[in-house]
């Protein structure tokens, strides 16, 4: 746990988020400011800052954490697609400093991304 991290806060309970998923492993909540009809987003509850700082020993983590915005996708209904997303860094436009997929879905996206 990373006392100044918003996610942590999260994963403790000191901040609410409306739990759609929750295992030993990681935890999966609505995004405050929704860029789609469904946007979820999927942490570890192990704190990492960011795509930049996993290493070797995260794989099984990393690994998980797709496979749950895949069954989270299916529960959801995005039959038609969805785009999953990892912002890392500055130039990736991260905000939020604890590795985190978006889960987005529920209308079609453009590419490039911004
Ligand atoms: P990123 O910009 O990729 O680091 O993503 C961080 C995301 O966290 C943004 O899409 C924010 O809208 C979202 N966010 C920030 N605070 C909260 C919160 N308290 N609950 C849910 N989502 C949040
Ligand atoms: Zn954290």
């Amino acid at each position: 746990m990373n006392t100044d991290c918003l996610f942590c806060k999260i994963v403790a309970g000191d901040i609410p988020a409306k739990r759609v998923h929750e295992d030993e492993l990681c935890l999966a909540f609505p995004d405050i400011n929704p860029q789609a009809p469904t946007h979820l987003l999927i942490i570890p509850k192990e704190h990492i800052a960011s795509q930049a700082k996993a290493m070797a020993e995260h794989k099984l983590l990393l690994g998980h954490l797709m496979a749950t915005a895949a069954e989270l996708a299916r529960t959801h209904k995005l039959d038609k697609g969805y785009r999953v997303v990892t912002n890392t860094g500055d130039d990736g436009g991260q905000t939020v400093h604890h590795l985190h997929l978006h889960l987005l879905g529920g209308r079609p996206m453009g590419w490039p991304p911004g």
